[in-house]
């Protein structure tokens, strides 16, 4: 087990804490779901309110926020990128649960922050505070980027269409990992989170009598036949070099209240990763070619309605930047806590789209004292979540690492 090592955060990080503590638990108490966080977004702005200097952008409310801290002289943008929202999920009143014992729980039932994006934009207020105070120092502009709706709702796509990212040279962005000791980051160059797509599929045909199926299409037995089929694909379609899941999450058809009736339709829906663009289209292919197929083998009657849909791509780290990022972030935590190829995530990210448009990385910040980090450790989307505190002095300081490495 590894203590803890702050001996390298700057000074005036380690004294910032306490706001950073503030801004979180304000923003874990006040959770907003969805593509739009218009509260917080108007917290972020208090946040900057009455500042010379600083210039806030806005588009639609899909687009998020932003605000650009104008530096001394010339120089290139850098990004930097907090994701705002919550999800739909009741907290727990566990009596072990942090922010339970220190009363600032969700005030909404059924909102929750579980995937630690309160601290995420919290880090990026608080780096933005402290890159105020060195803007006399620096050159060109730092740009936060808070940002809606990660959880499904492609909020960076909006940004993009905003054109926020016009004239931007490089983007950050980092995520908190319950998997992690606090004081350790996870770097990787390339791929790091998988691509998502999602599918639903309805099954029609002739419904009929239980007692009478030769009269029917049986849409339950088709349904059952393509989901087992559907293994398949992965297993057998695709190089065993590659990763990839795919995963049926529901399934409907029928009724408990007609056990005598084989119903005229089913329905089932699911989600694909995968790191590799080439083997995301193969699946998609295999998968539309299984599904007909199948059906058929059940009864020609059998038709097959597939909507299909690329949610987010491939999150890409790019290559040398990584290497840089790698340098920078040694200079404030040592070797043995940084890791440059951390596995890889089959979670998904729509950062991947701020990075297909500007080269950028995305890393991962311990999120759970040493001490607490063992196999039951609560990952992200539980509704026992929490993320250590401290994992805000390693987000800042990283973002700042990299502010004065570009803008220098
Ligand atoms: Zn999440
Ligand atoms: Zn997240």
């Amino acid at each position: 087990m590894n203590e803890t090592d702050i001996s390298k955060i700057d000074q005036d990080v380690i004294d910032n804490f306490e706001y950073f503590q503030n801004v979180r638990r304000h923003i874990h108490a006040h959770p907003e779901v969805g593509p739009e966080q218009p509260d917080t977004v108007d917290f972020i702005k208090e946040q900057f309110k009455g500042m010379v200097d600083i210039v806030i952008l806005e588009a639609q409310a899909k687009a998020g926020v932003v605000i650009d801290i104008i530096c001394k002289g010339d120089g290139p943008i850098i990004g930097f990128r907090a994701d705002m929202d919550a999800l739909d999920i009741m907290e727990s009143s566990c009596d072990t649960h942090f922010p339970h014992l220190n009363n600032f729980c969700s005030k909404f039932e059924n909102k929750m922050h579980a995937c630690g994006h309160d601290m995420h934009t919290a880090t990026l207020i608080g780096f933005g505070k402290i890159m105020y105070e060195h803007r006399k120092n620096l050159k060109g502009k730092i740009r936060l980027l808070f940002q809606p709706g990660e959880e499904g709702h492609g909020g960076a796509a909006h940004m993009i269409g905003a054109g926020f990212l016009e004239g931007v040279q490089n983007v950050f962005a980092l995520h908190n990992w319950p998997n992690m000791q606090l004081g350790q980051i996870g770097l990787k160059k390339g791929p790091f989170f998988a691509s998502i797509d999602h599918f639903k599929v309805k099954i029609n045909g002739i419904g009929g009598h239980g007692a009478a199926p030769e009269k029917a299409s049986d849409q339950i037995l088709a349904m059952s036949r393509i989901i087992n089929d559907l293994q398949a694909v992965i297993s057998r379609r695709i190089s065993g070099l590659e990763q990839a899941v795919l995963s049926v999450c529901y399934a409907n058809a029928g009724s408990p209240s007609a056990l005598n009736v084989l119903p005229q339709s089913a329905t089932f829906g699911g989600s694909i990763r995968t790191f590799n663009a080439s083997t995301q289209d193969k699946i998609e292919e295999e998968f539309k070619r299984v599904c007909q197929n199948s059906a058929l083998s059940i009864h020609p009657s059998c038709r097959v309605e597939i909507e299909y849909t690329r949610e987010y791509p491939q999150t890409v780290n790019d290559e040398s930047l990584c290497c840089e990022v790698e340098k920078v972030f040694s200079q404030f935590i040592k070797k043995e806590n940084l890791f440059s190829n951390y596995t890889p995530t089959l979670g998904a990210e729509d950062f991947s789209f701020m990075l297909e448009k500007t080269p950028g990385v995305i890393f991962l910040v311990g999120g759970t004292a040493p001490e607490k980090l063992n196999q039951d450790t609560v990952f992200l989307h539980n509704p026992s979540f929490d993320v250590d505190e401290k994992a805000m002095l390693f987000g800042v300081q990283a973002f700042k690492s990299l502010a004065f490495n570009f803008l220098s």
